[in-house]
């Protein structure tokens, strides 16, 4: 099917794209890499009468680390991400999400902000960032706010963000001393959706947890943070009861629908073998420094 017909802008920064934002409305839609939208339009699950086409827009497309925080723009493409030897070395759950969303044709074009503002509960960067405990910056002509990662998603395909707003930057705090992550993801075959996933951030001190984030795939109604899990490993050692305790407190906090990829308990026993995976994974990095 074709899509509806639109009108199409292309502003060239971000204070244009913002004006046309607030101008048009409920009217509008942005498209950054088109991989979820273009799809949307073409079945005609979305009819927008305009498109504000943000691609040109350099001030959105970055990476940097600095002050104690990685930023990330909302323009960043997969790939970027998948190539980038800081993120590899410092960021793993990163890195390892990075290379494991969609197939490199999506990568290609696909962006981080389109993802988190798609707000998939089975997108891989919603848990990412809420196992790195992110910050996301919305901006509209009107002003900007900054909303934690746990506090944007609302349910399928809906967040915090106002029509006439932008998600403008992600802010992870840097990853300091001995940290460690990992991203496992269940899919059907190369390049799915994840049945189910696992994104973990931890943070070592003194052979202790420092900090701990988990975020799960694909397991409820919108990514889930599993804080209880979190709760449990910060100030202990990750011994292998620690490690399981959390893992089950991870399953506990899944909310899993049956379906042709799999029963709950299924899904849920995945959350659980998955978390410990990777919070063994975590540890070994962290231990290896990176
Ligand atoms: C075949 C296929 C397989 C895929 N597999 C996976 C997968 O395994 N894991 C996964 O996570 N994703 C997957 N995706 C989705 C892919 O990652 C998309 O790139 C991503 O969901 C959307 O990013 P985008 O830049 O293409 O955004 P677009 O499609 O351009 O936009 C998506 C939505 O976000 C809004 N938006 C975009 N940028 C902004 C912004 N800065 N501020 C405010 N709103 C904004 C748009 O208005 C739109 O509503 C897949 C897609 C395809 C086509």
């Amino acid at each position: 099917m074709l899509p509806a017909p639109f009108e199409y802008s292309a502003p060239e920064t971000m204070d244009e794209a913002l004006d046309l934002l607030d101008a048009l409305g409920d009217e509008s839609k942005v498209l950054a890499g088109g991989q979820s939208l273009i799809p949307l339009l073409k079945l005609r699950f979305a009819s927008p009468a305009h498109l504000v086409d943000v691609n040109r827009v350099a001030e959105l497309d970055f990476l940097d680390e600095h002050d104690g925080v990685l930023r990330i723009g909302p323009l960043f493409r997969h790939k970027a991400a998948e190539r980038s030897g800081m993120l590899a070395s410092k960021y793993a759950v990163i890195a390892e999400a990075a290379r494991q969303v969609a197939d490199p044709i999506v990568r290609n074009r696909g962006t981080v902000g389109g993802s988190l503002a798609h707000a998939d509960p089975a997108g891989d960067w919603g848990s990412v960032m809420l196992a790195l405990d992110a910050e996301f910056v919305l901006r509209s002509k009107r002003g900007s706010r900054t909303i934690r990662a746990r506090d944007f998603f609302s349910g399928p395909f809906s967040s915090a963000l106002k029509s006439n707003e932008l998600l403008v930057e992600i802010r992870v705090p840097a990853a300091d001393g001995r940290k460690g992550g990992s991203y496992l993801k269940l899919e059907r075959k190369v390049g799915d959706f994840a049945t189910v996933a696992v994104a973990v951030h931890l943070q070592m001190d003194d052979g202790k947890v420092k900090s701990a984030g988990i975020g799960l795939t694909a397991v409820g109604p919108q990514n889930l943070k599993a804080d209880r899990a979190e709760a449990a490993l910060k100030g202990r050692a990750l011994d292998d009861a620690t490690i399981k305790e959390a893992a089950a407190l991870a399953a506990a906090a899944a909310e899993p629908k049956a379906d042709n990829r799999g029963s709950v308990d299924y899904k849920r026993n995945v959350v659980r073998v998955f978390t410990e995976r990777g919070l063994r994974r975590a540890r070994e990095r962290a231990q290896g420094g990176a």
